[in-house]
């Protein structure tokens, strides 16, 4: 699972294009994050690799033999690792490459970019204690956290169908709620609709019927992380979610991020994984010394909220919380070997949301239903206006960077999406 430092990490490296070297840009020459594009002129979704304020497309560069993101989720992790060096080898200053690899360069503003590849299954896992704790302190307060939390990865699966790339918009939905006050539930649009701050681990390459992956192989079948915002229907969920689960609150919109940053750029930001001493520690089949060495990974996490009188005054937006995936309570390892100890097997272009990753304090929470105690403290903006939960024409936008003395800071670009009025 160690992912060694090499070259592609030095803080020192710079590309032969300018705006990579910008400090400010999330997709230095030490990222190189994989996606799909298309050109007006071609409307087929092509790989590409995020490089400052371009990408490169890799059919193109001849990199790789289709512009198949399949192609790319195809390689083992050693053959992934040399895909990096020769792209990031080809991208820095000096390279024989650069005149021939100028005429595979798109400007990112003048591309469609969708999701990272066609998903397959979807799961959505429920990693932050600290969100588990504070939603379950809402709904059951004399036992918060359920006793199998601290012993198994808790998850459902979802629906892959209804995952947008980031941009796309969609209708605040319809569903069933009952409200304290009723004694008869009705039909009509959610009346707390919520975001949730998650990560999206797109798996690369799967594992056969019955062979579970183990931990210490479990990252070699990742390609990478990307933002994802698992939008929620509140009101729907307190009503379906018992006793199977979440239902429609949950599968009627879900957003990802266009760009996969792989394990192999996040490594110099790996951390230890570590439990309170007082909890529970894995049962063996999900512990291993390199999990515990830097199981996690430091990825900060921002929330920002643009209203649509925001965007009328011509205001970016305005930041509700800030997280970090280091704090989740289950490292991605475990999520992996956990998933397929039964043997269930994984497909490339599977998908596994991380669940809301809130921080340990009460405004790190990755959701309003956190963040405004169930709509019951309205949150206050800057400009006058209040959320307990969603209202049409919000657009919510999720962010996430790395940074580490003596590296060069990373982001994993931005996940944006937006509420429209209901279906009439
Ligand atoms: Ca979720």
């Amino acid at each position: 699972m160690t992912r060694a430092l090499d070259a592609t990490h030095d803080a020192a490296r710079l590309s032969w294009l300018e705006s990579a070297n910008d400090p400010a840009t999330d997709f230095p020459i030490q990222n190189l994050p994989f996606g799909r594009f298309k050109t007006q002129a071609d409307g087929a979704w092509r790989v590409g690799v995020a490089i400052g304020d371009q990408l490169l497309d890799l059919q193109t560069a001849g990199l790789v033999p289709s512009g198949d993101m399949k192609a790319i989720m195809a390689l083992d992790a050693s053959a992934r690792r040399q895909l990096r060096r020769s792209i990031s080898a080809g991208l820095t200053q000096g390279s024989a490459q650069q005149a021939a690899w100028k005429t595979a360069l798109h400007a990112l503003c003048a591309v469609e970019l969708g999701l990272p590849c066609d998903i397959g299954d979807y799961t959505d896992f429920y990693t932050s204690i600290h969100h588990a704790t504070t939603i379950g302190r809402q709904l059951r307060p004399d036992q918060p956290l359920l006793p199998n939390y601290q012993w198994v990865p808790i998850g459902y699966h979802g629906r892959a169908s209804s995952i947008l790339p980031s941009g796309a918009s969609f209708r605040r939905p319809n569903g069933q709620t009952k409200l304290p006050d009723q004694d008869r539930p009705a039909l009509g649009p959610t009346r707390r609709l919520d975001y949730e701050l998650e990560l999206g681990i797109v798996m690369a390459r799967g594992n056969a019927l019955g062979e579970p992956i183990a931990m210490a192989d479990a990252e070699d079948h990742v390609l990478g992380l990307a933002l994802f915002n698992d939008w929620s229907a509140r009101d729907i969920q307190g009503w379906e979610y018992q006793p199977l689960g979440p239902f429609l609150a949950k599968n009627f919109a879900s957003t990802l991020s266009p760009w996969v940053v792989t394990l192999d750029a996040l490594a110099p930001f790996r951390v230890p994984f570590t439990r309170p001493e007082a909890d529970p520690q894995p049962l063996p089949y999900l512990d291993s010394e390199p999990n515990r060495a830097q199981g996690a990974i430091s990825i900060e996490l921002e929330v920002w909220l643009q209203t649509a009188s925001m965007r009328r005054a011509g205001h970016a937006g305005e930041q509700l919380s800030r997280a970090n995936y280091r704090d989740a309570y289950w490292s991605l390892s475990q999520l992996v070997a956990h998933h397929t100890v039964n043997g269930c097997n994984l497909r490339p272009g599977d998908l596994f949301g991380t669940g809301t990753l809130s921080g340990p304090a009460p405004q790190q929470g990755g959701s309003l239903m956190e963040l405004s105690a169930g709509g019951n403290r309205p949150l206050q903006l800057a400009n006058g206006e209040a959320r307990s939960w969603l209202e049409d024409g919000d657009c919510i936008m999720l962010r996430g960077f790395c940074q580490r003395d003596g590296f060069r800071r990373i982001g994993l670009g931005e996940c944006r999406g937006s509420i429209l009025a209901p279906l009439p």
